[in-house]
């Protein structure tokens, strides 16, 4: 499914469910949407007031976590490659999915070489263990959530995790992160909380964030500022936004078929050497893109 979340392109969700672990989770948009669902699903008997026939998920609270193996193949009948956000509406990680159920979403994921998928997680103690168990492969970009300077150690977790880019996503930005240590990381995401009673994302707390990335060559991307809705405040840090995405490293020929996407490519997609090779066999349009992508002052800053 097609999504507005600034940093990918669809969402796929093969379970749905979740519980609060930290307070980032306070207003988790994916808990409200269900729960609301759920309400009407129990009050109208499953039928939306237009006469159809609500998804069976909504029959169950957020709180239960459903598997729906039926929608596991979805990326396979997917043939123009495309950047999946995996379970914007749940936590793959969760405790009660089962580690054969995570191994199986892994598998599509590698069967569905020629697109790339965002795994992202509050669960890294979870993912530590069980990350030594899965063979990456070079399509899956692995993040963990955190949201306080005391949640610091997920990305201690994350760095265990061979995958080939990991990402942190700040978001909703809490507080400031003076202990985090970007050592091992490839592209932070910062963005504050949004919607009724959204709490207070301080600009310092921001801008630190940011300058360590340029200082130690991280991909940096500001999301949005803490609002009403996500894009009450803007998105733009000292009158510029942040878009930038990050290289790709090692990955093989399917990640290379994403820079096809017009719309990564205009969001400051970067790429690595070995893909620069793949493109240039791809049309021209997409070529020039590329080398405009592989200028890395163009990498820096996207006006
Ligand atoms: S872990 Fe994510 S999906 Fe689960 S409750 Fe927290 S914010 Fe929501």
């Amino acid at each position: 499914m097609s999504t507005a979340i600034e940093w990918t392109n669809e969402t796929w969700n093969p379970l749905t469910g979740c519980t609060r672990v930290t307070e980032g989770c306070d207003h988790c948009y994916a808990f409200t949407l269900h729960d609301m669902r759920h309400e009407v699903y129990t009050r109208d008997h499953g039928i939306y007031p237009n006469g159809k026939p609500m998804p069976a998920q909504y029959a169950r609270p957020f709180t239960e976590i459903q598997l729906l193996p039926e929608r596991l193949e979805q990326p396979l009948h997917i043939k123009q490659p495309k950047m999946f956000f995996v379970n914007s509406m749940s936590d793959l990680f969760h405790g009660q999915v089962p580690d054969d159920y995570i191994f199986q979403v892994f598998d599509v994921m590698r069967k569905a070489h020629w697109h790339t998928f965002q795994v992202l997680t509050k669960r890294a103690g979870r993912l530590r263990r069980l990350g030594q168990l899965i063979d990456w492969p070079a399509n899956v970009w692995m993040g963990v959530s955190l949201e306080n300077d005391v949640l610091t150690p997920r990305a201690d977790a994350l760095r265990e995790c061979p995958a080939a880019v990991r990402f942190l996503s700040c978001e909703p930005l809490l507080g400031p992160l003076p202990s985090l240590n970007l050592t091992g990381l490839h592209w932070i995401i910062t963005g504050g909380e949004s919607g009724q009673g959204a709490r207070p994302c301080d600009p310092e707390w921001v801008r630190d964030i940011r300058d360590r990335c340029v200082a130690s060559g991280v991909a940096y991307f500001h999301k949005q500022w803490s609002g009403r809705t996500p894009k009450a405040n803007g998105r733009l840090l000292d009158g510029q936004t942040w878009d930038q995405f990050p290289a790709v490293r090692g990955c093989g020929a399917g990640a290379c078929l994403n820079l096809a996407s017009p719309r990564l490519l205009a969001k400051g997609y970067r790429v690595c050497e070995g893909c620069a090779e793949a493109m240039s066999a791809m049309n021209s349009d997409n070529t020039q893109a590329f080398a405009r992508e592989a200028d890395p002052a163009l990498n820096e800053v996207t006006p």
